[in-house]
């Protein structure tokens, strides 16, 4: 075994001081035997996208090592990458197809499994047309797994019908940067973090989320010159105690708090006024909506100290470059793009995107799923087309020589609290799920249990485990894992990396890819010529398709091949002719992808989320200068009450990814965190009489979940419950945090609110059971718990 660092213990490693070029190399390692031979791939476990090598030995990965020329990590991993591959080895793999008869899932052949489908399909389709069919996705696939998947989508059955999880992610994120700056793509690079003077994490517990961007960060903390770091989280974070200010606003309150923000620094007269006439519209507008925000207003209403905010006002105000970043406590909240968008707005009166140490980060949440949105697998369309643009639709029924009527454009495409809706009220009647665990991770559970239980819907679960959502399906598809596919992937950064394939996928199970090539060419989708719609057979005959889809949009891939990006670090796009070896940073000369012609939607209203027209566009069209947009504050929907009387929010922990499918797996990542609880002040433990480790019922007008109590490291009046923890190893308690939340969600990006609900605490009765655990013994012939 070779292991550089107990990466459970020591999370973020030694320190390697520096600033600005030439990040130190650190490999990070971890090997329990010794390889025959090493892979190229890159880590799955987050946005961060760090390149990593997988050691083999006899046809079995046996661990992994950073790549020390990879520009995402310079070598470096974290805790979820140095033991998350431990997964694929998990004897509860599922390795057979899966059929439901008389009432359990059994074992059957891949062409029992797939004509099923197909039956259901054709069914469904000749009697109310594609509409009938809905897709759920991921944040976890490959860019040729979704290019494909959308094709089929959008060009086979053409269902608007089309989302991922991505929606429960970064959803916000896209819409935000399509708002401000016409379409999705990021503005900002790591390297900002080697360059940049200020650092403002907003609602983003980066040393939990992405442990080896904080790794850069700390190193940067720990060099000649840091810089300063403002942190907005309503809880005392491991991010939020290196902060020179933390602003702990209460759940719901970020735009009193951002608003705050950009009037201090206006009043101040910190604003780049060249910049500002030069390249964006609405800056008047702004000036007039944040002007009633005083620091006073803010602390009202936020709980922010005016003093505090002054303190940050005057740092962003000041500072001569600037690297912000937002995540889910900005994405999940009230009035998500509106809060969003004021980061944008920020950036963009200061005049500090497109060069060195200034950039934005609206992140991501999952290790791919900027590609779910670019590749068209969600409601976008491929290569960040706009539905309302006839031009885009007929550049891609063109190239995929199809009709355009068949592409759905007649509408906005359908987000996913939609297609569960749909499924609820039956329109929708086949639901394939592939990747995604929504039977833990979307809000309200018990109403997302009844429907997966309907007679009239027909549930198809791809994935690599018996998951709380795979006990639901008619038919469960065993999927490769990471690792035993090839394919490749976009961070945050727009870099992108490959992933070949190390080993084989355990006895029957398939790669995604595969299995929706497999569907493809048993419906027999066709293009006008009665050519096979889909025309590619190899992961890298797909990615070359991709590249064409690509071609000239602002996500341009076709600079690169698998040639290019094996052997070296990943590359950002756009890769072209003019980029050959990609783009560090995008928007360098203040033209944004505005334009009528290049923008990815029409726009919304922030507030009401009112989907402007092509004509309502055309009147405003500020050809590539980028659009300011002020949002007022609207209070949140459910807000706590004599009988609820405390917030909920929930979030993540570092040892975990999502719903532990896969790091619940690896036995050292679970023996650091094997449980979920609820975190409680010490004001409200002690009016409450509540003690460390007391067993509490925590109810919220949906459900209610039992915790141990945690206390201590939150603000008076909100309590948090992470949200990794289901029933696959633990059927008895109830314990999923969104038991409690609530089915609401933001009016642009339509990404659900996680981080708000109203909630009561008691001391739990004895006996606090749930029916998921009947659902479990309902599998037939599978694994029940997992060895650890
Ligand atoms: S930071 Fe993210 S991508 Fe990097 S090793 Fe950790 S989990 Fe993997």
């Amino acid at each position: 075994m070779n292991q550089t660092r107990d990466s459970i213990k020591d999370i973020w490693g030694e320190r390697t001081p520096y600033k600005g070029e030439n990040y130190p190399v650190r490999i990070d390692e971890r090997t329990i035997e010794e390889p025959d031979h090493w892979v190229q791939s890159a880590c799955v476990l987050c946005s961060t996208g760090c390149g990593l090598d997988i050691g083999v030995k006899d046809g079995k990965i046996v661990g992994v090592r950073g790549r020390g020329v990879d520009i995402s990590n310079y070598g470096r991993l974290g805790p979820k990458g140095l033991y998350g591959w431990i997964a694929n080895n998990s004897p509860d793999r599922l390795t057979k197809p899966l059929v439901r008869k008389n009432g359990k899932l059994v074992e059957a052949s891949w062409n029992e499994a797939m004509n099923l489908i197909v039956e259901q399909s054709k069914k469904i389709i000749d009697k109310q047309t594609g509409l009938g069919i809905g897709f759920y996705t991921s944040g976890q696939l490959f860019i040729e797994d979704y290019y494909t998947l959308a094709v089929i989508g959008k060009a086979g059955i053409g269902t608007p019908h089309m989302d991922g999880n991505t929606r429960l992610c970064t959803a916000t994120a896209a819409a935000a940067l399509k708002v401000s700056f016409g379409t999705d793509g990021q503005p900002g690079a790591y390297k900002d973090i080697d360059d940049t003077d200020c650092i403002f994490l907003v609602g983003h517990n980066i040393a939990s989320q992405q442990t080896v961007l904080w790794m850069r960060i700390l190193d940067r903390l720990a060099g000649p010159n840091p810089p300063k770091l403002i942190v907005m989280d309503p809880r005392k974070t491991a991010t939020a105690e290196k902060a020179d200010v933390h602003l702990d606003p209460l759940p719901g309150t970020n735009i009193p708090v951002l608003n705050g923000l950009l009037n201090l620094i206006i009043q101040a007269g910190d604003v780049n006024e060249e910049y500002i006439n030069a390249h964006t519209v609405g800056f008047e507008e702004l000036k007039k909506t944040v002007a009633q925000w005083t620091p006073e207003k803010v602390e009202e209403i936020s709980g922010v100290s005016s003093e505090k905010l002054r303190m940050a006002a005057h740092i962003l105000g000041k500072t001569p470059t600037l690297l912000s970043t937002a995540l889910q406590g900005v994405y999940q909240s009230m009035k998500a793009t509106a809060a969003a968008v004021q980061i944008n707005n920020l950036h963009l009166i200061r005049g500090l995107i497109g060069k060195p140490g200034s950039g934005i980060f609206q992140m991501n949440g999952q290790p791919t799923s900027q590609n779910t949105r670019e590749c068209g697998a969600d409601g976008d369309l491929p290569g960040f087309r706009n539905w309302g643009n006839k031009e885009h639709i007929n550049q891609l029924a063109k190239l995929w020589n199809v009709d355009p009527d068949i592409i759905p454009h007649w509408a906005p495409p359908t987000h996913a609290m939609e297609i569960w809706r749909y499924a609820e009220q039956g329109s929708i009647k086949m639901l394939w799920i592939s990747g995604t665990n929504p039977a833990v991770s979307l809000p309200e559970l018990s109403r997302i249990r009844k429907i997966l239980e309907k007679e009239d819907l027909f549930v198809i679960v791809q994935d690599a485990f018996m998951t709380e959502t795979a006990v639901y399906a008619d038919v469960v598809l065993p999927a490769a894992l990471w690792g035993e596919k090839t394919g490749t992937f976009t961070n945050i950064t727009r870099t992108v990396h490959i992933s070949h394939k190390a080993v084989e996928p355990p006895g029957e199970a398939k790669p995604d890819f595969d299995i929706f090539l497999d569907y493809a060419k048993r419906m027999g989708f066709c293009d006008k010529d009665g050519n096979p719609l889909i025309k590619w057979n190899t992961p890298e005959e797909a990615f070359e398709a991709w590249k064409e889809c690509s071609r000239g949009r602002p996500c341009d891939y076709t600079g690169m091949s698998y040639a290019k990006l094996t052997g070296g670090s990943g590359i950002q796009w756009p890769c072209n002719e003019k980029h050959p070896d990609g783009a560090v940073h995008i928007y360098t000369d203040g033209m944004f992808n505005t334009a009528i012609e290049e923008s990815e939607s029409y726009g919304h209203d922030l507030i009401t989320g009112a989907a402007h027209t092509e004509k309502d566009y055309k009147a405003i069209d500020p050809r590539g200068k980028a659009f300011i947009k002020p949002a007022e504050y609207i209070p949140p929907h459910e807000t706590p009450d004599e009988e609820y009387s405390l917030w909920l929010t929930t979030g993540r922990l570092v040892y975990h990814f999502h719903t532990r499918t896969k790091t619940g797996r690896a036995k050292e990542l679970y023996d650091a965190a094997p449980d979920s609880y609820v975190q409680v002040s010490e004001e409200d433990a002690a009016a409450l009489g509540i003690a460390e480790g007391d067993m509490i019922e925590v109810a919220s007008r949906r459900g209610s979940v039992t915790q141990p109590a945690r206390i201590g490291g939150i603000k008076k009046g909100v309590v948090f419950i992470p949200f990794h923890y289901g029933y696959w190893d633990n059927p008895e308690r109830s314990r999923a945090a969104n038991e409690l939340t609530i089915t609401e969600w933001d009016a642009v990006s339509k990404q659900p609110h996680f981080k708000y609900a109203a909630v009561k605490l008691s001391k739990a009765k004895e006996g606090v059971l749930h029916k998921i655990g009947e659902a479990l013994n309902m599998v037939n012939d599978q694994p029940q718990k997992m060895e650890v």
